[in-house]
Order: structure tokens, then C-alpha cells, then sequence
């Protein structure tokens, strides 16, 4: 059986002493984390020498045995070591394939360290019977839990979040296969509606969204009105920050349930395989990402993993400008109605599109859907 990793995120309900003990623990977290940059650039700067995670996770049995280290946990210790190591090879990659500006990993501020790692549960952090959350360094935290854990815990990440703080365990659980279906959809992401499926049904954009951008940009309006440095600035940040997680929060909620949808409904769904990162150089950009389309993609494509429905990611190009016939259909982007003369469909642009999304996906898979024999039971990306 398939195992997979998934993130459950839960809200702490620290006391003020509590607060201050966890913002203690980030902040000596963060300090480590510039403290090993500043160690590798001197490395490298001074002596031509690159400096590995192990060079550096074995100098901290000395650190904090003279006391220089208040990270609670050594493990701990351990993960922010492991993020930097990461975020250097992340570095080394771009500068090979040379993608734009590669970016030097940066020393980061206090108040944008928002989060540390207990990398394997059990060890400084473990849910008490008493429904607490036991975290070294910071005693024993009230948690809501707002569903049980019924899996098995590996880690533990706990975020300070626009003021508030969460406890995200990662489990590691069983795929949960639903009953076959032999049905099929092709689903079109676009701009005007969310989604268009083949069935010619149409997933609006939620009306949130647009409510939560309204209230962005006031409270973006309003930071940028205050003196650097004041304490009302502070409070308008905060706020921008909450404004950002709301409409984070909302988003994320309305991806889950479409996705859960069409897992549910389908037992093939196709999608475009999008190339997010050039649409969202051009005009669209703010489009784009405002729909958030990979994160959708992401959620769709675990669920259906774990339900073992297949998921085809398809080319998106010309699948606008074709009949899902086969013929020549070309189309500008103000066109929002397809006609074919040499079949007779007429639907709208996203409708046709979200047909032939799925004819691709299913010639992707070729016979072997119709005959359902060799249908992995898991997800299968061609991308
Ligand atoms: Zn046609």
C-alpha cells in the first residue's frame, strides 16, 4: 500500500510567558542560522573552502556545551543547519543552470524567522493525554484539537503565523483507495471561471477572493502611511499580515473542496500540465497567481493518489486553438466561443478546451483505460 506523507495544521494556544519562551527559542534559532551563513561565506571568502551540513552540524555539541546556544532542543539545532544546507544547494543548482539571477542564500531577520522543526516526534516535542503539547523550551502549550491524530506522527513544525501559533505534524498515512470509476474529466483552469470541466460545468471563482483583495491593499495602504520604526506601523503590519493569512486560509479551504470534488466524481482527470512561471512573467501575472493554480494542482494530485485515481497532466499548448475533432481552431484571447465547422461543435472557449484536455490525457494512456487491466493504482503524471 502507497504511504503518504501529509501536513496537519494545528492552533497553540501559548500563554504569555509561553510566547515569550517560543519567541526566545525562533530568535536563537535565527541567530544559529546567520551565524552558520556568516561561517560559510568566511569559509569560502578567506580560504576558497565550501562548508558542508556535517562541517557544521559537528561543531554543535561545542556550542552549546559552553552555553552559547539556547535552541532547546539539539535536533532542533540540527534542522536549522539542515534548512541552510538546503538553501545552498538550492543556490548551487540555479548558478549551474544559470536561471536569471541565482541569489546568494540571505541572513535573515528575527521577525521573519517564524518557525522551527522538531525533526522526529517523541524527541522535545510530544502530545500529552492531557491534550497539550509538550515543546522543550517552552513547557507544556494548550492545543486545539480540532480532529484527531490518527496517524503516525514524523515531525513537528511550530509557526508563529500573523501573530498566532500553530503546530503542523507531519504524518505519514495509508492511501485511502475509493471505489473504481470508470468516469472521466478534462478540467480547464482559467481566468474567467475557476475551472471549466468537460462536462461543460463551470466552478466559479469564489466571491471571497475578491472581497479579501479589497481589504489587502487597504491595509497595504496603511503601513505604507506609517513611520518606519513606530508602534502603529508594527499594528498595521500585523494586520496586513492577518489580511494575508485569511485570504491564504480561504483559498486553500476552497482548493481542498474542489479537488476533493473531482477525485470523488472521477476516476480520470486530466489537467493541463501548466507552466505557471511563464504565464506569470507576462500580464496574466497577477491573474495567475491570485488563482494560485499550482497549489490547486498539488492538493489534486495527492487526493488522487490517495484514492488511486489517475491523473494525467497533459501539454497545455494549442489546446485552446484545435477541435477536439481534431481540426485547426484558432482562437484570440478575446474569442470566448469555439465553433467548428468540420465537426459542429459549438461551446464555449473553456468548455472546448476542457474536451480536449481529456482527449489527450486519455490518448496519453492509450488503450490501456479502456480496458482497465493495467491501470496503475496510484496517480500517473506525464508531464
Ligand atoms: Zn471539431
Amino acid at each position: 500500500m502507497v504511504k503518504q506523507r501529509k501536513t496537519f495544521r494545528y492552533r497553540l494556544y501559548p500563554t504569555a510567558k509561553q510566547i515569550a519562551l517560543l519567541d526566545w527559542q525562533l530568535s536563537e534559532a535565527c541567530r544559529l542560522y546567520n551565524a552558520a551563513l556568516q561561517e560559510r561565506r568566511d569559509a569560502y571568502r578567506f580560504a576558497g573552502r565550501s562548508l558542508n551540513y556535517y562541517d557544521q552540524a559537528n561543531q554543535l555539541k561545542e556550542i552549546r556545551a559552553v552555553g552559547d546556544l539556547e535552541l532547546a532542543n539539539f535536533s532542533c539545532c540540527q534542522d536549522v543547519l539542515r534548512r541552510l544546507d538546503k538553501n545552498f544547494k538550492a543556490f548551487f543548482r540555479r548558478v549551474k543552470e544559470r536561471k536569471g539571477k541565482a541569489g546568494f542564500p540571505r541572513f535573515k531577520s528575527r521577525s521573519r524567522y517564524a518557525s522551527i522543526t522538531f525533526p522526529s516526534y517523541g524527541d522535545g516535542c510530544r502530545l500529552l493525554d492531557t491534550g497539550k503539547l509538550r515543546l522543550q523550551g517552552a513547557g507544556q502549550v494548550k492545543l486545539k484539537l480540532h480532529r484527531a491524530v490518527v496517524d503516525t506522527i514524523k515531525t513537528v513544525t511550530v509557526k508563529r503565523e500573523a501573530g498566532k501559533w500553530f503546530a503542523c505534524f507531519s504524518v505519514e498515512c495509508e492511501a485511502a483507495p475509493l471505489p473504481e470509476s470508470a468516469e472521466t474529466v478534462g478540467v480547464d483552469v482559467g481566468l474567467t471561471a475557476f475551472a471549466t470541466l468537460s462536462s461543460g460545468t463551470e466552478v466559479e471563482n469564489p466571491r471571497h477572493a475578491r472581497k479579501g483583495q479589497a481589504r489587502l491593499r487597504r491595509a497595504q495602504r496603511k503601513v505604507a502611511r506609517r513611520k518606519r520604526g513606530s508602534a502603529s506601523r508594527k499594528r498595521a503590519v500585523r494586520e496586513l499580515q492577518a489580511a494575508h493569512a485569511h485570504l491564504r486560509n480561504q483559498r486553500s479551504d476552497f482548493h481542498h473542496k474542489v479537488s476533493r470534488r473531482l477525485v470523488n466524481d472521477y476516476g480520470l482527470i486530466a489537467v493541463e500540465a501548466l507552466n505557471v512561471k511563464g504565464l506569470a512573467a507576462g500580464m496574466l501575472a497577477k491573474s495567475v497567481s491570485d488563482a494560485g493554480w499550482s497549489s490547486f494542482i498539488d492538493k489534486l494530485a495527492y487526493k488522487a493518489q490517495s484514492a488511486g485515481r489517475v491523473l494525467m497532466k497533459v501539454d497545455p499548448r494549442g489546446t485552446t486553438q484545435r477541435c477536439v475533432c481534431g481540426a485547426p481552431n484558432p482562437k484570440t484571447l478575446g474569442q470566448r466561443w469555439h465553433e467548428c465547422t468540420a465537426c459542429g461543435l459549438s461551446a464555449g472557449r473553456d468548455h472546448a478546451s476542457a474536451l480536449e484536455i481529456l482527449r489527450l490525457g486519455l490518448s496519453l494512456l492509450g488503450p490501456t483505460w479502456a480496458s482497465r487491466s493495467c491501470v496503475p493504482n496510484e496517480a500517473v503524471c506525464f508531464s
